[in-house]
């Protein structure tokens, strides 16, 4: 089960409604549960200086990205000389 390393964010359960209908009236808006999931993504993570793959909700990805620094973490992006690296292995 996917949740984010920060928020906890993860599963949560909920109803699914149809309003299309036809009949009699307990077929009317019939509820059935569901379960509402997170968005959650694999993203490298500099903490301290070190990359580290977490996986976040995309509310904590954009929180991240938006204000570099927020609870010490920094999105982790290549620089030209690592990119090359990784074309030069494959
Ligand atoms: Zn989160």
């Amino acid at each position: 089960m996917a949740v984010c390393t920060i928020c906890q964010k993860g599963k949560l359960s909920g109803r699914n409604i149809r309003h299309k209908h036809s009949g009699l009236w307990e077929r009317k808006a019939p509820a059935s549960t569901r379960v509402f999931e997170a968005n959650i993504q694999k993203r490298k993570v500099l903490v301290s200086g070190i990359s580290v793959q977490v996986e976040l909700c995309t509310k904590c990805i954009k929180k991240i990205r938006n204000e570099p620094g927020w609870k010490g973490l920094r999105l982790f992006t290549p620089t030209a000389h690592e990119t090359n690296a990784r074309v030069e292995l494959s």
